[in-house]
């Protein structure tokens, strides 16, 4: 048994149970190396500005080692999932803004009510839209 063998169960014995690096845990220490760098690019007269920077990327650093080593997995992996979620809302909406601009047959109207988007189709002429979510009606011109 050589002394890598013995550090590696030593470690993987103190990791048992606990939560480790997750997409949560990673997302912070990539922000706290985010916000140190631009704490390291402001200049001397904005002096106060990077010492700010500088304790945010702390804090975010202590809560990522906080997460890490955390035996509360069923409230870190709550977090995670939260953290996950609002992530693929984001990518989502970018995504179907993305494809919605590119669909030059379809017009898209959000209803002011529930914000569910509405697909109809070009050159319709001048249309009232009924949400199909609501029911609440949209005047509209394609
Ligand atoms: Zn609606």
């Amino acid at each position: 048994m050589g002394i890598f063998y013995k550090i590696k169960s030593a470690l993987a014995r103190f990791m048992y149970g606990r939560n480790g690096v997750d997409q949560l845990g990673l997302s912070m220490v990539w922000g706290c190396l985010l916000l140190l760098l631009v704490s390291s690019l402001v200049t001397r007269r904005q002096a106060v500005i990077g010492t700010v920077l500088y304790w945010i990327s702390i804090v975010f650093w202590a809560g990522a080692l906080f997460r890490i080593f955390s035996k509360n997995l069923y409230k870190r992996r709550e977090e995670n999932s939260r953290w996950l979620n609002r992530i693929w809302r984001f990518k989502s909406r970018f995504q179907g803004a993305r494809e919605r601009h590119a669909d030059k047959t379809h017009k898209y109207y959000t209803c002011k009510a529930c914000k569910t988007i509405c697909r109809v189709p070009v050159g319709k002429g001048k249309i009232v839209i009924t949400c199909p979510k609501c029911g609440a009606q949209i005047h509209a011109k394609t």
